[in-house]
């Protein structure tokens, strides 16, 4: 019997990616459920070709019979009986209610969601928790982490190191990149991805999430998750274990082995999709500190995780106003950092601990991002 998989966010990089993935495992899996936002047009071709009970489009007139309109179509798609997994590859806040729904409900969660985790740890870990449900993560550096400590006991780990490209402005000096433009932000290095996530990673804001993703995900305290910036993407995460040693995983950047390994997790199955590694072709593999000063929004993004509480939801929600602002045209580059700096240095972080304080914190720092970007 073939296992049954909702897409939500189909249409985008890593729901692309994941029917890529799905395509040569279809002994395997089924597809259950796809959602979008508003690109009804890919969202029909898909369909066509996979054929779910279930098709979802938040911004859409119509509803049909198995068809769904509304954000509510997210947590639909996430809680049908015919769903094992749901891989939630939306993009920002908007990802969090069907990431706690599908938990509860017992679900699998393959998260590329990040920022719902980010702006939430606390609520998601416990839905998982209370509801029997899963959280493997499909970011590559937490999915490296996991196939590193998998078959390990919790008190043998001690630290892990992502990596981090770096992004376009690694060379740059801190005066240039401020007055970067949106085509030069969106040129990144080593990944093709949805914009959002790619100007997240020229801020090292991608970073920074990350690092609260894998407090989460891994029950790390934030001293114990360390960044370093890897031009080449080959290497996805250290682990270091207590007594010193330290793993690694690695491979040429592709998001469809995290991807693949988040559905079939603790297993793995063969697959002929991604380019099988070559250490010569790999070349050499350098290693370099994070600058402060070239990436302003990383610190800031650490300082919110370790103030916690409902810090890191206002993080994240100041920056997808100013990353949204700034792929508009409306602010220049260097302002995302500062937009994120007034609303955190405006927040008093409070207790994270109910859906209602966490969205409260997510709409009162959208209003005040607004007011400082544009300011
Ligand atoms: P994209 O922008 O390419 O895709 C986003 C998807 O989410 C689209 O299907 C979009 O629908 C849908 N969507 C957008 N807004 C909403 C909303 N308000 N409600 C419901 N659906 C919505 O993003 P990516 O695939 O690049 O990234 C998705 C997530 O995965 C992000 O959290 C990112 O950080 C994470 N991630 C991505 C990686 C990558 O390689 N791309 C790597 C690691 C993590 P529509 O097309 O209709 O607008
Ligand atoms: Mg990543």
């Amino acid at each position: 019997m073939s296992v049954g998989v909702a897409i939500l966010g189909s249409t985008g990089s890593i729901g692309c990616s994941t029917l890529q993935v799905l395509a040569r495992q279809r002994e395997r899996f089924r597809v259950a459920a796809l959602t979008a936002h508003s690109n009804a047009d890919l969202l029909e071709q898909q369909a066509a070709e996979w054929r779910p009970s279930y098709v979802g489009l938040v911004n859409s007139g119509k509803s049909e019979a198995g068809r769904g309109k509304g954000a509510e179509c997210l947590v639909e798609a996430a809680t049908r009986a015919d769903v094992a997994i749901v891989v939630n590859g939306i993009v920002g806040a908007a990802g969090l209610e069907a990431t706690l729904a599908a938990l509860r409900a017992g679900k699998r969660v393959a998260l590329a969601n990040k920022e719902a985790l980010v702006m939430a740890g606390e609520l998601v870990t416990r839905a998982a928790r209370e509801g029997g449900g899963e959280i493997v993560p499909v970011d590559s550096e937490h999915s490296a982490v996991l196939q590193c400590i998998t078959g390990r006991r919790p008190t043998e780990l001690e630290r892990l190191i992502l990596t981090a490209s770096g992004g376009p402005f690694r060379t740059w000096t801190p005066e240039r990149v401020a007055g970067a433009t949106v085509e030069e932000a969106l040129r990144h290095p080593t990944w093709r991805m949805g914009k959002k996530i790619t100007v997240d990673s020229a801020t090292l804001v991608n970073k920074a999430l990350e690092v609260i993703e894998a407090h989460f995900l891994f029950a790390l305290p934030y001293p114990a998750v360390e960044v370093v910036v890897h031009p080449q993407s080959v290497v996805h995460a250290f682990v270091e274990f207590v007594d010193g040693s330290v793993l690694a995983q690695v491979g040429f950047p592709t998001m469809e082995l995290p991807i693949l390994y988040a559905l079939t997790h603790p297993e793995r199955v063969p697959d002929a999709g991604a380019r099988r590694f070559d250490p010569v072709a790999a070349g050499s593999l350098t290693f370099e500190p994070v600058r402060p000063d070239l990436y302003p929004a990383y610190g800031l993004g650490r300082a919110a995780a370790a103030a916690g509480g409902t810090a890191p939801a206002a993080f994240n929600a100041a920056n997808e106003v100013a990353v949204e602002l700034f792929l508009e045209g409306r602010i220049r580059f260097g302002r995302i950092a500062e937009t994120i700096a007034r609303v955190l240095d405006a927040h008093r972080p409070g207790d994270a601990g109910s859906l209602a304080a966490v969205l409260a914190t997510d709409a009162e720092a959208r209003r005040l991002a607004r007011e400082a970007a544009c300011s």
